[in-house]
């Protein structure tokens, strides 16, 4: 592996969260029936002049500003000429020399990843092919000219796992600054990449496959895993390379041939004669990059700063900005950092997996769990039953202080109390008691468990342990005096 080293670049896709379309009035509303989100200009009717959204570019811009891009002040639109069933004009609109934005970076664990440009195009209608008879093809033209935004970084990915980790990271800045929702499933945000593979000696690049058809960051990886060691075989057999496009088979986990590129597609790109050139201010961009706020990294740095966290636990909680804003929602009720956060990665995370619901529509309100930590932090309920109580606001949406009184679930500090069942507990377990005398220690932690399940967890388990010690110990002095 050492005497071979892996280039890879990406393409990323990514569709923005705008109402309308890139150069119409149509919705980009996902999910409607075939062909019903259409107009002259999105199906390519002849005559139709397109006019920009600037929502798109706004769009694009933060995205430019987020990625550490340099903006074109100055930019245009061009033709993309080619013929395809689901491009009804026979060119796309879409940009080449002179991009929204160039020359930026991604910081991926550690390591700059340069980002070569940014720039802004529509998609095209998709093809659904009958796989029942195989003989036809239907168009739905709901998604022609939906605004797409296509990132491609710089030959500076070094591996697969770095390839999926760059997408993770580009997708949760594209989620903070809300562009695009990046739903894989639905197509908003689609990957291509490009691998190539040289000895470690070579200054020249090796000859570079392009691999399609990944639809989660995962097969990203696992298709460039395979690409890189179908490559390096290849090239230890003294054989060469063939350009070519290859499609991942999800089913099989391989690349497949599709087409050999025997010379660069000749696209024709000349300027959008229905456009003008587009010119930003340094206003508009400063005023945009305002808009930001704060990104995923900067985010977490603060939360080590200000609230004491660990590198850890600030990266759970900045992974997802909804997360984040939860986390500093909660605290806003009751400021004990530490014991909001534990209580959201240890308990809320946990629940919401399970039942694949996202944080913004959990039933446990940020002031709900502020308020449970609170209680535990007071002695009011033992940890045990605060956990209950989230579970119960998780399944029923009612107050923790309404579960805690109907439940009965208020801890037991009251030593008398405690004492009469630590009583019971000792004479119902006797040879825990021996096993206690005879130098067993961890016959302790049974009594503790088998007394907290008898309080049903409200008796304060440290009054518990203090209690039962001080019995047993006199237990032991007693059988000695005697
Ligand atoms: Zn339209």
């Amino acid at each position: 592996m050492s005497d071979f080293q892996t280039i890879i670049g990406l393409e990323v896709h990514v569709e923005l969260l705008t109402e309308s379309k890139m150069f119409c009035c149509c919705s980009t509303k996902f999910g409607k029936q075939p062909n019903t989100q259409v107009c002259p200009v999105c199906l390519g009717l002849p005559g139709a002049l397109p006019v920009v959204n600037e929502k798109a570019i706004e769009l694009g811009i933060k995205t430019a500003v987020a990625t550490n891009c340099k903006i074109n002040q100055e930019f245009i639109f061009v033709r993309k000429s080619y013929f395809y069933p689901d491009l009804p004009k026979n060119f796309q609109i879409s940009q080449y020399r002179e991009p929204l934005a160039v020359n930026g970076y991604l910081d991926v664990n550690g390591k700059k990843i340069g980002i070569a440009r940014i720039h802004l195009e529509e998609d095209t209608g998709k093809l659904l092919h009958d796989e029942k008879t195989g003989n036809w093809s239907y168009i739905d033209f709901n998604r022609s000219g939906i605004p797409l935004m296509e990132i491609v970084t710089k030959p500076e990915i070094s591996n697969p796992e770095e390839a999926e980790d760059f997408l993770r990271k580009l997708k949760q800045i594209l989620l903070y600054i809300g562009v695009s929702d990046c739903i894989m499933e639905e197509g908003s945000l689609r990957c291509d990449a490009n691998i190539s593979i040289k000895k470690a000696t070579d200054l020249q690049l090796g000859t570079k496959v392009e691999v399609k058809n990944m639809n989660s960051f995962r097969s990203v990886r696992r298709a460039l895993a395979f690409e890189q060691e179908r490559m390096i075989e290849i090239l230890k057999k003294g054989e060469s390379i063939v350009q070519e496009t290859r499609l991942w088979n999800e089913q099989m986990q391989v690349t497949e041939g599709m087409r050999t590129k025997e010379e660069a597609h000749d696209y024709r790109y000349f300027p959008e004669p229905d456009l003008l050139p587009f010119r930003i201010s340094p206003e508009t961009i400063k005023r945009i990059s305002l808009e930001i706020g704060e990104l995923p990294d900067e985010r977490k740095k603060r939360f080590q700063q200000d609230y004491g966290l660990s590198s850890y636990d600030s990266e759970v909680l900045t992974a997802e900005k909804s997360v984040s804003d939860y986390f500093e929602t909660a605290l806003s009720y009751y400021r004990q950092p530490k014991q909001i956060a534990n209580m959201i990665q240890t308990e809320l995370l946990g629940l919401l997996k399970e039942s694949h619901t996202r944080i913004e529509e959990t039933k446990v309100k940020p002031e709900f769990l502020a308020r449970i930590v609170e209680m535990i932090d007071n002695k009011i309920i033992s940890s045990t039953a605060g956990k209950m109580v989230l579970r119960e606001i998780f399944a029923s949406g009612m107050d923790p202080e309404t579960i805690v009184r109907e439940k009965n679930l208020i801890q037991i500090s009251d030593t008398q109390e405690i004492e009469t069942i630590i009583q019971e507990i000792l004479s119902e377990h006797s040879q825990a008691v021996s096993d206690y005398k005879a130098g067993k220690m961890q016959a302790l932690g049974f009594l503790v468990g088998q007394v907290m399940k008898k309080s049903k967890n409200k008796a304060n388990p440290t009054v518990v342990k203090q209690i039962l010690e001080k019995k047993l110990t006199a237990m032991i002095n007693k059988t000695e005096e005697k």
